[in-house]
């Protein structure tokens, strides 16, 4: 999940799932929109990986990556006690983005792939936001935001990701609830419905799967991370 305060420009911004695909994509952006970013990832090679690109395109800032586990409560703990001593501060704008698929048809899917997949996506997002919003009220901080990787796929389902798809449904219930409950503080929470990006995520999928869905995209071709029109500054501002 990505971090990251409210105005992006000299925020602090945490995003999880940094380190690969979309939430890199997103750590680069909040950079290059002038927040200091927290790029949080299971894999810390990742985040550093993540954490060079940023040093490269936007040098001055005050990055960093850090390991955290989201489906663990203790890591999670960690992981905020690591930001708060780094920055002095609760991430103004958290983007979780950590998520995993372990795809199986429903007749032969296994508790374990089932429980492993809910508790990343499902259970790290509800971790994370907790953490995230217990931080903001805590410190007295005027608000903040939160935003949750969702997919059209919690919408509509998926053959062979009924796991994934009850995770991604729950993300958004979730986020909704934590929307209604939050807003008195001021904390904004979103939840984001991603069609299908091109990304290490989808690398595993088979391509005759990739090439039926890019046929249904308007566009021809999957998404990418970074977004499909130039980027215009200033024009997101959180
Ligand atoms: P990705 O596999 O490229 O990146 C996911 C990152 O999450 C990886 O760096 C991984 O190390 C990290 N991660 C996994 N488990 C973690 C954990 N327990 N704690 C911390 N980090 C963990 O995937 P992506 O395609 O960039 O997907 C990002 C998010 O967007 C996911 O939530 C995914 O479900 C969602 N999404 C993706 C697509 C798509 O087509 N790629 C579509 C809709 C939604």
């Amino acid at each position: 999940g990505n971090l990251c305060e409210r105005s992006v420009g000299d925020s602090l911004c945490d995003s999880s799932g940094g380190g690969s695909g979309i939430g890199r994509a997103v750590c680069q952006r909040l950079a290059q929109e002038g927040a200091s970013v927290a790029v949080v990832d299971l894999s810390i090679d990742s985040a550093n990986d993540t954490l060079r690109r940023l040093a490269r395109d936007a040098p001055g800032q005050d990055h960093v990556a850090l390991a955290a586990d989201v489906s663990r409560s203790e890591s999670v703990r960690a992981l905020m006690e690591q930001i708060q001593s780094r920055f002095l501060a609760p991430p103004r704008v958290a983007v979780n983005s950590a998520g995993i698929t372990r795809d199986e048809f429903l007749l032969r899917l296994s508790e374990e792939a089932f429980d492993s997949v809910l508790n990343v996506n499902l259970k790290g997002t509800f971790l994370i936001t907790q953490a995230v919003a217990q931080s903001i009220v805590t410190s007295g901080q005027d608000g903040g935001s939160i935003i949750n990787m969702g997919s059209i796929v919690g919408k509509v389902g998926n053959l062979g990701q009924g796991n994934y798809a009850a995770s991604k449904a729950g993300v958004e219930g979730l986020t909704k609830t934590a929307a209604k409950e939050l807003a008195k503080f001021g904390i904004c929470c979103n939840t984001i419905l991603p069609g299908f990006i091109a990304t290490p995520m989808t690398e595993k999928v088979p391509q005759k799967v990739l090439d039926k869905f890019a046929g249904m995209i308007p566009l021809g071709r999957l998404g990418r991370p970074e977004g499909n029109s130039p980027v215009r500054k200033g024009v997101y501002s959180l």
